[in-house]
């Protein structure tokens, strides 16, 4: 029933937008050209290259897991009414292909992931959390400048400089975080997470990735009590110092583990999304930051 409610509301919202097209462009009064970016972190790095030229829709809030999503009508809306639509890619929004084409769309589609050299997780999959290694955040900065210009011919110039300006923010805030992590003695440079979305860090910061409570880079699926087990042993043998569960993920397991295994808990780093605005982690970069702080001081 609620279902259908729904079903509903989103036909009369695409009815809407359609009639809306046949009056006027894809342009808002504004002028601005209209981005939907599937998530907090994709759309903070559209807003630094945009600058005022775009308004920036995220369909993923802040602090909302980026795997298992139902797509809302407002969401739809969004889409049927955008210019650019960009995307990680990698696996990592499933739900992405089917609300696109549900919303009757003309925009261009982009994936910010193009060019990146692609890590396997422990476990032998892709792992789609390409953005916590700073250096394909400039990748993602360069793709999205791209995307602009596609859709905004006007624009390339300015987008082309604040992607470069942006990507010099980037290179600074990396600088930083080597500072912290360096800190880290070689022995302990060990890192446990709720799900694999850290390899790309780790690579990037010479740290080992000796296994995730969710032995998958999709935080969806669930671990058996033998995967439990073992990496319980793992992390005894392995003598890792802690472990750290990522802000959209229920810590209970990571709990039992740390429980279990007796290694302290840090409950704080930002994995698939940015934290609203008041935290530590309300942009890309802060995110960066705040996560290899986090890290450094758990583990030295
Ligand atoms: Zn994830």
């Amino acid at each position: 029933m609620k279902r259908r409610c729904l079903m509903v509301i989103l036909m009369l919202l695409l009815l809407l937008a359609a009639c809306g097209d046949s009056t006027a462009t894809n342009s808002s009064a504004s002028g601005k050209i209209k981005v939907v970016a599937t998530n907090s972190v994709i759309a903070d790095m559209a807003k630094n290259v945009a600058g005022d030229r775009a308004e920036i829709y995220a369909i993923l809030k802040p602090g909302r897991d980026a795997h298992d999503y139902e797509p809302t009508a407002e969401d739809s809306k969004a889409l049927a009414v955008a210019q650019l639509v960009l995307s990680n890619g990698l696996g990592l929004e499933a739900w992405l292909d089917k609300t696109v084409q549900s919303s009757g769309t003309k925009a261009s589609l982009a994936a910010v992931s193009e060019g990146v050299n692609l890590l396997k997780t422990v476990q032998g999959e892709t792992d789609p959390h390409i953005w916590h290694g700073p250096d394909n955040g400039k990748i993602m900065a360069d793709n999205i400048a791209k995307g602009l210009a596609k859709v905004d011919a006007a624009g390339k110039a300015t987008y082309e400089a604040n992607a470069a300006s942006y990507k010099t923010q980037i290179d600074d805030t990396s600088r930083q975080m080597k500072g912290l992590l360096d800190a880290i003695p070689a022995e302990r440079r060990k890192l446990v997470t709720n799900h694999e979305a850290f390899t790309y860090f780790a690579a990037q910061f010479n740290l080992k990735i000796v296994g995730s409570i969710i032995p998958s880079f999709d935080s969806a699926s669930e671990p058996s009590a033998q995967a439990l087990t073992e990496l319980v042993k793992r992390i005894k043998a392995e003598k890792v110092p802690a472990i750290f569960t990522e802000t959209t993920i229920n810590p209970k397991l990571a709990e039992q583990i740390s429980k279990e295994a007796g290694v302290k808990i840090f409950s704080n780093l930002y994995g698939d999304a940015l934290g609203d605005a008041s935290s530590d982690g309300s942009t890309y970069l802060k995110m960066l930051l705040s996560n290899a702080r986090n890290i450094a001081n758990g583990l030295k």
